[in-house]
């Protein structure tokens, strides 16, 4: 997905939230965050590199999210 990542209107998401949501589950939660550099899920466990995670939460709202400008 790092293609998909690498074409999306990255300025168009709302980067809100994606550093603390967990990209497998959705939760979000701050203390997901337990480094500024590690993730790891209080719900479902996931875990893995903060920025790996955030990008991924970008990712998937950027294909929810169409463009609004024509
Ligand atoms: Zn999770």
């Amino acid at each position: 997905y790092k293609a998909v990542i690498a074409g999306v209107p990255v300025v168009l998401v709302d980067p809100r939230n994606t550093s603390r949501q967990c990209a497998e589950c959705g939760h979000i939660d701050k203390r997901n965050r337990p480094t500024r550099d590690d993730f790891l899920c209080l719900r479902c466990g996931h875990a893995g590199p903060a920025d790996h995670n955030a990008a991924r939460n970008i990712a998937r709202r950027a294909a929810v999210m169409q463009p609004n400008a024509a």
